[in-house]
């Protein structure tokens, strides 16, 4: 089926610190799946590298304080509108990260402390239904 999946899990250095997330089950998923993959956070129009955020209170919020919400929600709708346009089954997306975290994400404190609930992207496409898979879930689209 076509995945949609966190463009940093597949290697990209597109992570808020310049970095990739490389996954070693991603080319195992890659001969088994149609990948597509996306970065909410550049799709949304933000920089790479960029200050980290985390969610708080319904609102996005940089370490130093800015609010980042904006471009988080039109990363989210961005990432719905490729997944529809593409036809995308369901999602793999980069476990705490304030976009596509899913089930855990960091508390908005910026103190490393989790806490539970989804990231901005992952929120609107469960509530799209789509289903989101986190990177350690990733064997159970390999059966
Ligand atoms: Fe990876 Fe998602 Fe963060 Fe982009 S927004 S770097 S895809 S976790």
């Amino acid at each position: 089926m076509k995945i949609l999946i966190s463009a940093c899990l597949l290697g990209t250095c597109c992570r808020y610190d310049g970095a990739s997330k490389a996954h070693p089950k991603a080319a195992a998923l890659a001969e088994r799946h149609t990948l597509v993959p996306v970065c909410p956070e550049q799709l949304g129009g933000l920089a790479t590298p960029r200050p980290p955020a985390e969610r708080q209170e319904g609102r996005v919020v940089t370490k130093t304080g800015a609010d980042v919400t904006e471009a988080y929600r039109r990363g989210a709708e961005e990432t719905l509108r490729l997944c529809r346009l593409l036809g995308c089954e369901a999602a793999v997306l980069k476990e705490r990260s304030p976009s596509c975290g899913h089930g855990e994400i960091y508390d908005g404190t910026h103190s490393g402390t989790l806490t539970a609930g989804d990231g901005v992207t992952a929120a609107l496409l469960e509530a799209n239904g789509i289903p989101v898979y986190g990177e350690s879930q990733i064997e159970r689209l390999l059966k």
